[in-house]
């Protein structure tokens, strides 16, 4: 398996969901490859004079149900094959909280913190040109994904808006607030995979105050989830950013964590400063240090990863502790180590699922953007907790009916809608 790549990964859990579905061999082409991949350097001067170019990219893999629609990661790993897996889960996210969207995903093979605000933001604009003939409101809608925020949004939307000399509020989602943001969009990955989690907890009757839950991950997401759990009475017994994390079994307060991640820049920066902590003052709180590989496998009842693809592998599976895999981040877990823990009888709560609230308040945020109309945050919060909650059940329906895992029904239910939208238009034969 040394030459997967996170598109053939992809492929396999495909091809693995598929198997319920019975489609024919026409059916099955359509899913095979992204209907476009698009690919361009970015040169940019940087604050020094100099000129560098970084490769980009944006991948529109189905339009079937609508608009292409996904993220844009600023990373120095994202590469084709990755935005190709990305850009192909999008389309079953969309389809899975059906929302009218296709999914494509973008990405700058970049690290965003060695660039100055000013070289940032040229960057973002130059992405915006590159790609302007596949972007638009009902063409491509991209949003944040990782090292993305409403400022880049920001910039991306002025930029289309000069290009195309238009209004657009709705060519992009994600956007701050003073620029045709919605309320309740930052933190939308966060609640939307919130609500499925009390959903869950509810329906086993466990009690929260005795679930413990590491977080891997301390961006967006990871951070917000931290701060929802631990205010609903869980005990977050983990977190790590990308340097490294704290592990303190009687429980962690994120806000403190916050303070001095914002301070320092690092979720370990009440007791390090780079690699030297304070080993005495962590004994006195009971903490310990833990690394992005250790967090994984600590004593838990649900494990959210929360940052980057493929960390749950074939290698480390085994030793996941956790009852729940709950994947906020995108593609975190390998096939293979999704037998593993499906042998282990772990349940895993797939991204497609898990995260896919991010997405659907960007579908608010688009609705909005195009009507002119702005939602409270209670009409947001009811109805982002409706869409999930309708997807969760439509999932777990299709779970129960077939003995399939959460990850394997939710592909057949995403499919299943992509390919009714096919089959409608006309594409393949009904
Ligand atoms: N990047 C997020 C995701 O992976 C949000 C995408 C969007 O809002 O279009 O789901």
């Amino acid at each position: 398996m040394a030459s997967s790549t996170p598109y053939t990964r992809f492929q396999t859990t495909l091809e693995k969901a598929l198997v319920h579905l019975k489609l024919s061999s026409e059916e099955r082409a359509l899913f095979a490859h992204p209907r476009y991949t698009h690919k361009k350097d970015l040169t940019i001067t940087r604050d020094n004079g100099a000129k560098v170019a970084f490769p980009a990219f944006r991948v529109q893999y189905s339009d079937a149900r609508g608009p292409y629609k996904g993220g844009i990661r600023y990373h120095p790993l994202a590469d084709e094959e990755e935005v190709k897996a990305l850009a192909a889960l999008m389309a079953i996210k969309t389809a899975v909280v059906g929302i009218p969207f296709g999914g494509a995903k973008g990405g700058i093979q970049v690290n965003p913190k060695d660039l100055s605000a000013k070289e940032l933001q040229e960057l973002s604009r130059a992405y915006v040109r590159a790609f302007l003939e596949h972007l638009g409101p009902d063409i491509d809608v991209p949003a944040p994904d990782v090292n993305t925020n409403p400022a880049i949004m920001a910039w991306m939307r002025d930029e289309f808006e000069k290009q195309t000399k238009s209004y657009s509020p709705a060519f992009i989602t994600g956007k701050p607030m003073s620029f045709g943001g919605s309320l309740g969009r930052d933190t939308a990955t966060a609640r939307g995979g919130f609500f499925l989690i009390q959903e869950l907890v509810d329906r086993a009757a466990l009690d929260p105050s005795e679930l413990k839950v590491v977080i891997q991950g301390f961006g967006n997401a990871g951070a917000t989830m931290a701060h929802f759990l631990h205010n609903a009475g869980f005990t977050i017994v983990a977190l790590s950013d990308s340097q490294g994390g704290i592990y303190a079994p009687e429980g962690i307060d994120p806000v403190r964590v916050e303070k001095y991640k914002r301070k320092t820049g690092a979720v370990t920066g009440e007791y390090c400063e780079g690699s030297v902590c304070d080993i005495q003052r962590m004994k006195m709180d009971g903490v310990q240090q833990v690394t992005n590989e250790q967090i994984l496998e600590l004593p838990c009842d649900i494990l959210i990863p929360a940052a980057l693809d493929n960390v749950i592998a074939e290698e480390n599976a085994g030793r996941i502790q956790a009852r729940i895999v709950f994947e906020l981040a995108n593609g975190p877990t390998t096939p293979e180590a999704d037998i593993l823990l499906e042998k282990k009888g772990v349940t895993v709560v797939p991204d497609v699922l898990a995260n896919a609230g991010g997405v659907t308040v960007s579908y608010f945020e688009w609705v909005q953007g195009r009507s002119g109309e702005q939602w409270t945050a209670e009409r947001v919060d009811s109805e982002l907790k409706r869409v999930m909650l309708d997807a969760y059940r439509a999932v777990r329906r299709e779970s129960h009916r077939q003995s399939l895992t959460l990850r394997d029904a939710a592909f057949s239910v995403g499919i299943r809608r992509m390919l009714d939208a096919m089959r409608a238009r006309g594409w393949v034969n009904a």
